[in-house]
């Protein structure tokens, strides 16, 4: 092992045992195959899935696995031909799903996992409502305090966001967020859990590979 990854690795331990500490049911997979192997052992066909857009759970091939043809009760967002309505009534569905799948947008070594969305959907599933949460993290998303993975939420994450989602956010164009006051802003609600409860109703999946963001 060469001194960068036996460093990235003490901060992977120490981030683990503050979530422990912190009552999240922390599970360290070697790479993203291990992580769909896992989910598949997990969660049952007849499950009521519910999932909020991530790019991770994409690199992982969640979506090419979790599909109709083997989880009936997948609440899919993503199915083509969808109105905004139907959309919505999945999202709001899947506020009572069984298992509610997404990733972070910042870890930090405290044990803190953060959120920035527009609609909130992600944040109100993962606060309240599934009876399984779990998130999915590549060790790329740890930031060693709390103010530095908020700020990771806001000048990576959601600049990347704006980008993918090719908005005319400055951001976009600036490399970094500048607290815009855009009707596009893609950033409105930022949620922060700091302790799990019920304890262990989180599931945190940090793998030992850089991706998603
Ligand atoms: S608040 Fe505005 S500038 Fe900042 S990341 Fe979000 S969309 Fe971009």
């Amino acid at each position: 092992m060469n001194e960068y990854a036996e460093y990235k690795n003490i901060l992977i331990q120490k981030t683990i045992k503050n979530l422990e500490k912190n009552f999240f049911d922390v599970i360290f997979l070697k790479d993203k195959l291990e992580v769909l192997s896992y989910l598949k052992e997990l969660i049952p066909s007849d499950a009521v899935i519910g999932y909020g857009g991530s790019r991770s759970l994409e690199e992982v091939g969640f979506f090419e696995h979790f599909a109709k043809e083997n989880y009936p009760n997948l609440l899919d967002r993503r199915a083509e031909g969808l109105t905004q309505d139907q959309k919505r009534a999945l999202q709001i569905s899947a506020l009572s799903s069984d298992f509610f799948l997404c990733s972070v947008n910042a870890l930090s070594m405290d044990g803190d996992l953060v959120f920035i969305d527009k609609w909130g959907n992600r944040n109100a599933a993962m606060t309240f409502g599934p009876k399984n949460r779990i998130v999915v993290v590549g060790k790329n998303k740890i930031e060693k305090t709390l103010p530095e993975a908020i700020s990771r939420a806001q000048n990576v994450a959601a600049v990347l966001n704006n980008i993918r989602f090719n908005t005319k956010n400055p951001c976009s164009v600036q490399g970094a967020c500048v607290n815009c006051s855009s009707a596009e802003r893609l950033c409105c609600v930022t949620t922060i859990i700091s302790r799990c409860a019920p304890s262990k109703s989180i599931k945190v999946v940090i793998v030992d590979e850089n991706f998603g963001f």
